[in-house]
């Protein structure tokens, strides 16, 4: 049951490729699990982040290793036919995804992608506490996690 036509669904697929898919739902609810408190897809911050984590000022992107292109992943192999196409479409992707980083890091925003061949309950559990580590354990006030790190 497709609420979309075929013409539609291409070009909603094409605007928000990683809304609501599988990765994403995982990381969703492993942030869940870990007491992580978050908001989903600001519209109002640049790259629609999937998730918001507001408390510690951290953006977080499920990014499709095919249509983010995850360097050196052999899911991001490009297409061997319409190689034109298929280069400015990934490319500009790419450049999207950095000037994005960069006004969201320059707004005060930390960003952290987790890619889809990365984003199995272990590795993403694991990528998640090593970034967070840094700001001490969910519940502590960012002055507390700076104090304790004296
Ligand atoms: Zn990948």
């Amino acid at each position: 049951m497709d609420v979309y036509t075929p013409q539609e669904r291409s070009r909603v697929m094409a605007a928000v490729p990683s809304a609501d898919t599988g990765p994403e739902l995982r990381v969703r609810r492993l942030l869940h699990r870990l007491g992580y408190r978050f908001r989903l897809h600001r519209r109002d911050l640049p790259g629609r982040p999937d998730i918001v984590l507001p408390k510690w000022r951290t953006v977080l992107f499920v990014h499709g290793c095919f249509w983010h292109q995850h360097a050196g992943c052999p899911r991001a192999a490009r297409p061997t036919s319409n190689v034109a196409f298929w280069d400015r479409k990934l490319d500009r992707n790419v450049r999207r995804d950095q000037e994005n980083r960069r006004s969201l890091e320059e707004a005060g925003w930390r960003v952290l992608v987790i890619w889809e061949c990365q984003a199995d309950e272990a590795t993403a559990e694991r990528t998640l506490r090593e970034f967070f580590d840094r700001w001490g354990e969910p519940g502590a006030s960012a002055t507390g996690a700076a104090a304790s790190g004296r």
